[in-house]
């Protein structure tokens, strides 16, 4: 068992969070800088990107050229060390045989969890989002507005360096001024995408990235951040400045050593622990949550995954953070006689109201693109620009037939060769090798293009997670069983994605791979393969209707809280990991606050 600290575990904690991802970082960061003793249990083994990340090594280098296996599927060098659409020993079901039923459930066992190869996409939800049940009678209001978490956003956005620009666009909220760091230059194809797409409507813009295009002024934004606390002042500055400025050569997905793109254990963690004030707990396994007689929550048991044992940790509150499926799963196992449907669930809602991401694909290949002189146009690792929802109107007069919007995320450039820059060059080549192969590798190389769609999916009751009555994983702890079914409105808008996609491939005179398909059911990707799963632990302004309220304080047990995208009554197209963040800093000032208060 890994004790990342110099200490022993204390007898009691003011505070255990259980997971160390973007969720579980940025509430441990919250409350050990504002000097509160927290504990963090974290199911993986301990994790460095500094001295693990293989960040200059090529794909020649790997086992298979790189390429994506079932251990690792999105290939050898990508961050992810013990997890993956498959957990070894730690398996989940589905309660539908159907393929098109089948949710994917992505998992990374390690300290800082998904967040170190995460896509660092970040992007606020805008005011709609928070209140899409008034806009269309679909789903749920959030019982909070933009106005509630948009301070939350300015600060994260402070904390973890994000690009990108402000266009004062319809509900796609701009940044307080000086907040957003410049963002790279648009690709070739990006632009040529900027260009042709004016003529057809579709908007271009710059994506906003959580990766630092220039170093951080640690002392000004220190200061901004934890005004009248010099100790955090000094301990942040001091971590703000062993990040570098990214120097847009490498793979993000690998993660970062130079600790220029966001990461739990690059941004959150190094501080939080040199407060003095977190402990973590690796290989720590969390399994339930302890309560006592009169219906507090008094800690967590977890299984110690070196030995075996099923040992106990105590605190105040108690923080579930281990990503929302996770936490639901902890909530359902810790049923008893008192609590016979799991704990915080009166409503009877935990598991219920799942949702992911709409996601559909569509690329082609761009002859203006090819013979391009060879140029240097790595940048970032992911998009510089993607195309935001621009149908706001359009829906809201009933014109599409589906109620919610997308976005749509590039694959460009001539960016370092890997395995996916061939994918389109079978097809072109008419399979000849050798002289011949390398010039068609040079023509063609840049010149493939692809949108991915990114959507919302409105919450439904035939998408819910329970447990499994019959399975659990090599620790003897009940697995998750998923169910899972799209509406019409997330299959239409699958469609509309791809004839979006084409219409964006054509008018850059572009020919496409594969048409876009009729029927969106065929065009939709499984449930969970965007891997923005949110949901399970909603919140709303009334107990009956929801697991948890605004704070992400459950309703039924006043000092349990749940800070991942358990909580999210809604999962708008923008990317959730932002808001996961936000709103994890909202309820830790409100966590603090009480504790001062007494009232914890
Ligand atoms: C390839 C990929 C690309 C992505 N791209 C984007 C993007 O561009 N933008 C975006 O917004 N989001 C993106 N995401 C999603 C993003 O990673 C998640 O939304 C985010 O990490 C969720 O944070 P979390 O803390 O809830 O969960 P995680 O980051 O998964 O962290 C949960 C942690 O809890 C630990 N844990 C789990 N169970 C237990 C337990 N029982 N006991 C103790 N510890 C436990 C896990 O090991 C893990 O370390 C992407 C994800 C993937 C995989
Ligand atoms: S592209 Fe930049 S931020 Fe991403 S891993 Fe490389 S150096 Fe780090």
């Amino acid at each position: 068992m890994a004790l990342l600290t110099a200490r022993k575990t204390q007898p009691r904690y003011d505070v255990i969070v259980v997971g160390s991802g973007a969720a579980g970082g940025q509430t441990a960061y919250t409350l050990a800088m504002e000097g509160v003793k927290v504990l963090m249990l974290e199911a993986g083994r301990n994790y460095d990107p500094v001295t693990e990340t293989p960040m200059f090594e090529t794909n020649h280098q790997a086992p298979l050229r790189g390429t994506g296996t079932p251990d690792k599927p999105f290939g050898f060098h990508d961050a992810t060390i013990d997890g993956g659409w498959q957990v070894p020993g730690e398996p989940y079901t589905n309660a539908s045989a159907d393929p098109k039923r089948e949710f994917k459930w992505w998992r990374s066992r390690m300290l800082g969890g998904r967040t170190n190869h995460w896509g660092r996409i970040a992007l606020r939800n805008g005011p709609y989002d928070f209140k899409p049940y008034s806009r269309d009678g679909l789903g749920f209001d959030w019982p909070i507005s933009y106005e509630d978490v948009a301070p939350y956003y300015d600060k994260v956005e402070m904390l973890i360096g994000v690009y990108g620009t402000n266009e004062g666009r319809e509900n796609t909220p701009n940044s307080p001024a000086g907040i957003l760091q410049p963002p790279p230059l648009m690709r070739a194809g990006e632009r040529l995408a900027q260009h042709r797409g004016k003529k057809i409507g579709i908007p271009v813009i710059p994506i906003h990235r959580a990766v630092l295009s220039q170093r951080l002024d640690g002392p000004a934004l220190a200061a901004k951040l934890h005004p009248k606390n010099p100790a955090a002042q000094r301990v942040l500055s001091q971590a703000m400045s062993e990040r570098a400025a990214c120097f847009w050569a490498t793979n993000c997905g690998r993660g970062c050593a130079i600790r220029a793109n966001y990461q739990s254990t690059t941004v959150h963690l190094p501080p939080a622990l040199a407060s003095g004030n977190l402990d973590i707990l690796t290989d720590a396994m969390g399994y339930r949550v302890l309560m006592d007689d009169q219906g507090k929550a008094t800690g967590v048991s977890y299984i110690d995954r070196k030995t075996r044992e099923e040992k106990q940790v105590f605190g105040r509150i108690v923080v579930l953070a281990a990503s929302s499926a996770e936490s639901v799963r902890m909530l359902l196992n810790s049923k008893s006689a008192r609590h016979p449907a799991g704990v915080a669930n009166s409503s009877g809602l935990v598991g219920k109201y799942i949702m992911d991401t709409v996601g559909a694909y569509l690329g082609g290949q761009v002859p203006a693109l090819e013979n391009l002189p060879p140029h240097n146009e790595d940048g970032a690792g992911g998009g510089h620009a993607y195309v935001p929802w621009w149908l706001y109107q359009e829906q809201h007069a009933g014109k599409l037939g589906f109620a919610r919007g997308y976005h749509l995320e590039f694959e460009t450039g001539r960016r370092m060769p890997d395995v996916d820059v061939t994918r389109g060059l079978a097809g072109l080549n008419g399979g000849n090798y050798g002289a011949a192969f390398k010039a068609d590798a040079r023509r063609y190389f840049g010149s493939f293009v692809g949108f991915a769609g990114r959507g919302e999916m409105i919450p439904n009751e035939d998408s819910f997670c329970e447990i499994d009555p019959a399975v659990k994983d090599k620790w003897g702890i009940p697995v998750l069983r998923f169910n899972w079914k799209w509406s019409e409105h997330e299959t239409r808008q699958a469609k509309h994605m791809q004839e979006a996609g084409a219409a964006l491939i054509t008018a850059m005179g572009g020919k496409l791979f594969k048409p876009p398909v009729a029927d969106g059911a065929e065009a939709i990707a499984n449930g969970g393969f965007i891997i923005h799963e949110v949901g399970g632990t909603i919140m709303g302004a009334d107990p009956k209707k929801s697991v948890t309220n605004q704070w992400c304080q459950t309703w039924d047990v006043k000092n349990l809280f749940v800070t991942d995208g358990g909580p999210f009554a809604s999962n708008a197209d923008k990317n959730p990991t932002l808001t996961i963040m936000a709103l994890a800093w909202r309820a830790s000032d409100y966590m603090l606050e009480e504790m001062r208060k007494g009232n914890l």
